[in-house]
């Protein structure tokens, strides 16, 4: 569908709004304190392990002044089911303390003062400031975020969370971007997924580039036979087991032909096209130099 990408937005939140009946934080938190702690525990880590965690957490350590009492160590202990339990220990201390000795026990309010506590990225401190301060500037991306937008068209090939934020901004109206980054958080958790989008029942399929792209892909072809080779080129009808491979004109490296170079190419087993869609992810930080401000 040739639309712009302000309508498409108008279209996706509105059927993602029809659908997603509580568009909210799956994190379980009762006040300012326990947000930003479960928020700083949730980078690269899911809601529903943080949510198993917190509750032991909250339960030794109920306040900024008693988190700032505490031994990292024994924090690490608590979370060790957690993503870098020994780094995120660190910062939920070091947030504790620097809220206790330069803000009197409460949270700054502003996004740039979030930023300055330890372990908090740009994104966390958009979470809290859009959840616990209903900020209307906050427009936080996170990685289901940032695969949906780009996925979608809502964004154009962006390739950080900064410039995410800043194409949807530009399609979405003010007032939209907390509502919107809640809908397309849940859109991608439960249904736009990284390994298997569930376009198939999907409700914003008619308005994404995504699928659109799909639906151009090659149809099946049938009657291939894996026994004489894993592919086959349907441009030489030739079978091979070993691909060669070409950058197509939309950037995305596809399996070729050795022989032909044609990326006609069908895997023998399921009969379909080798050719995939450009697809977004967050390049994750390796374990070792993570530092967890998200
Ligand atoms: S159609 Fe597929 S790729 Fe597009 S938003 Fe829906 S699930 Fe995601």
């Amino acid at each position: 569908m040739d639309i712009g990408r302000k309508r498409r937005a108008q279209i996706i939140l509105d059927a993602l709004a029809k659908v997603i009946p509580r568009p909210e934080s799956e994190l379980n938190f009762s006040e300012e304190y326990e947000l930003i702690v479960a928020v700083i525990l949730s980078a690269q880590c899911t809601d529903a392990r943080v949510n198993l965690v917190t509750p032991s957490l909250f339960n030794m350590w109920p306040t900024f002044a008693a988190l700032s009492r505490a031994a990292p160590e024994d924090v690490a202990k608590i979370i060790a089911s957690i993503s870098y339990p020994n780094n995120k220990a660190k910062h939920l201390v070091g947030m504790a303390r620097k809220v206790m000795s330069d803000h009197d026990g409460q949270l700054p309010r502003s996004q740039a003062g979030l930023m300055k506590l330890p372990g908090v990225g740009r994104k966390t401190a958009q979470v809290v400031s859009s959840v616990a301060f209903n900020d209307q500037d906050a427009l936080p991306v996170d990685t289901h975020v940032f695969r949906v937008a780009n996925r979608t068209g809502l964004v154009h090939q962006a390739d950080k969370p900064l410039k995410v934020e800043r194409g949807l901004k530009r399609v979405i109206p003010r007032g939209q971007w907390g509502l919107a980054h809640h809908l397309l958080i849940l859109h991608g958790r439960y249904t736009c997924t990284a390994r298997n989008p569930g376009c198939e029942d999907c409700v914003v399929a008619e308005a994404c580039k995504y699928y659109e792209a799909a639906q151009r892909l090659p149809k099946p072809i049938a009657g291939l036979d894996p026994a004489k080779g894993a592919y086959y080129c349907a441009t030489r009808r030739y079978y091979f087991d070993e691909p060669a491979s070409r950058t197509d004109r939309t950037g995305v490296i596809q399996l070729s032909c050795p022989k032909c170079d044609s990326m006609n190419v069908y895997v023998s087993k399921t009969g379909h096209t080798s050719k995939i869609v450009r697809d977004y992810r967050i390049d994750k930080p390796s374990r070792k130099t993570n530092k967890n401000a998200q």
